[in-house]
């Protein structure tokens, strides 16, 4: 059954074999199933098992499976990207689908440098992003990232085109009896203050995620904070990508999280959901402005794929768009998520250990600390987050637990992102899981 040629990334794990998929549920070899509460890494939107979007997945691949980008187009990618636009923040024109949210972030930040080649500003070649943000493994997606733990062994690898700015999480970084807004401008000044010191003729793009997932935990930004940020992107012409790949599709309970900001994107990058972990897909959605600039130019945008397009992947992310449509899915994940949120301040919002709960929709996070008064982390060397995962994954519970890096002290959280299709039962699944997860692991 189990291959010594195989590896994961956890070269000293030895994990469950899945075999089997139903609802929000997921089945091991032994038969022991367990409840998805984080949707892998918040990928699985509509649970596992057969659905729809398998069914359209298989249709798909009985007519067509591939066909090659540079020689044609297909019914299901020229669908898809009609749905999407209808639905995408105003401004937002045109698609490009790719394989994965790291693709996406690449794409995005590539086409940005294009646009600036195009128009005649090739000065204008520095991309700047957040600490503790998450944009993908590639190395150019890991050299805007912000975690510093996932760029550590790799920094002699990186571009030294990627620049930081602090991130917005009031309660962890703000200052004492510093107000959400004040702290939002201040924090978002700071964009301005790195766009002078590079110089604002040099400066092509700002990426950030609307709501920070993988490596704070569901974190979104105080209010007020993008629409500084977007008119900082305006003053010196520097294009603002979104990176929806975790936080989008639906996720905090809008089809685009940028929606709950009341801004409007240049450029926006979503995955995960999309595909929901069915295919592979991934998409970079941007500005009419930028299109054409490459359309009137050299008319070739560089970053051709092998699986871009991908036709049954494009068809799989129309079923998708239809199931949350016919069963009003987004609906459900803001009540399920108000649900998720209220039972787990119930639950854990007095404990000694848990710091803070926050997010968005079914995108939800909590904080672990030792010493709640002064939010001082666990060590980390006692690995609490591996601890809680395979205690959770013992009761048969899947969360998603990391030791994120903050401003080079380490500590963990627990981020939740499950189906959207939950009802009120799995939500007391989730809660009491957890709680007897953390019993043990603490
Ligand atoms: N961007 C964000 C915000 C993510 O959370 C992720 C993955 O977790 C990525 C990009 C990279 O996506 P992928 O793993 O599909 O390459």
């Amino acid at each position: 059954m189990r291959s010594r040629h195989l590896f994961g990334r956890h070269t000293k794990a030895d994990l469950p074999v899945a075999v089997a998929g139903e609802g929000p549920y997921l089945i091991d070899a032994e038969g022991r199933r367990y409840l998805d509460a984080c949707g892998g890494a918040a990928v699985s939107c509509l649970g596992h098992g057969p659905n729809p979007v398998t069914e359209a997945a298989k249709d798909q691949l009985d007519r067509m499976a591939y066909a090659h980008t540079s020689f044609f187009t297909s019914e299901p990618a020229e669908e898809l990207a009609d749905r999407l636009i209808a639905l995408a923040p105003q401004g937002i024109e045109r698609v490009y689908f790719v394989s994965g949210g790291s693709e996406a972030t690449e794409a995005a930040m590539k086409l940005a440098r294009q646009y600036f080649l195009e128009t005649g500003e090739p000065e204008r070649r520095h991309i700047i992003a957040r600490w503790q943000s998450y944009h993908g493994n590639t190395l150019g997606a890991l050299s805007a990232g912000g975690n510093r733990w996932r760029r550590g062994q790799f920094e002699p690898l990186l571009s030294g085109a990627m620049h930081h700015i602090d991130a917005c999480h009031y309660w962890r970084f703000a200052e004492e009896g510093e107000g959400p807004e004040e702290y939002g401008l201040r924090v978002a000044n700071q964009l301005e203050e790195k766009i002078l010191a590079l110089g604002p003729e040099t400066v092509a793009a700002f990426i950030a995620e609307p709501v920070v997932g993988a490596t704070m935990g569901a974190v979104p930004a105080v209010p007020g904070y993008f629409q500084r940020i977007r008119e900082i992107c305006d003053q010196y012409g520097v294009l603002l990508i979104l990176d929806e790949v975790m936080c989008g599709t639906g996720r905090t309970g809008t089809l685009f999280a940028s929606e709950q900001e009341g801004i409007f994107p240049d450029m926006v990058c979503i995955a995960k959901g999309i595909g929901a972990g069915i295919q592979p897909l991934g998409a970079m959605l941007c500005s009419d402005k930028i299109f054409a600039a490459v359309e009137a130019g050299s008319g070739f945008f560089q970053h051709g794929h092998t699986y871009i397009g991908h036709p049954v992947a494009t068809r799989a992310g129309l079923a998708v768009l239809d199931e949350f449509e016919k069963h009003d899915l987004l609906s459900n994940v803001r009540e399920m998520g108000n649900r998720l949120m209220t039972a787990l301040i119930g639950r854990f919002g007095n404990r000694s250990h848990v710091g803070d709960i926050r997010g968005r929709g079914l995108f939800l996070g909590l904080e672990l600390v030792d010493n709640r008064m002064t939010k001082t982390p666990f060590d980390p060397s006692l690995n609490l987050h591996a601890r809680i995962k395979k205690a959770a994954m013992a009761e048969g519970l899947m969360c998603y637990p990391m030791g994120g890096t903050v401003d080079g002290l380490r500590g963990d959280h627990i981020l939740l992102a499950p189906p959207y299709t939950i009802g009120e039962e799995h939500v007391e699944e989730i809660v009491d899981k957890l709680d007897r997860a953390l019993e043990v692991a603490f």
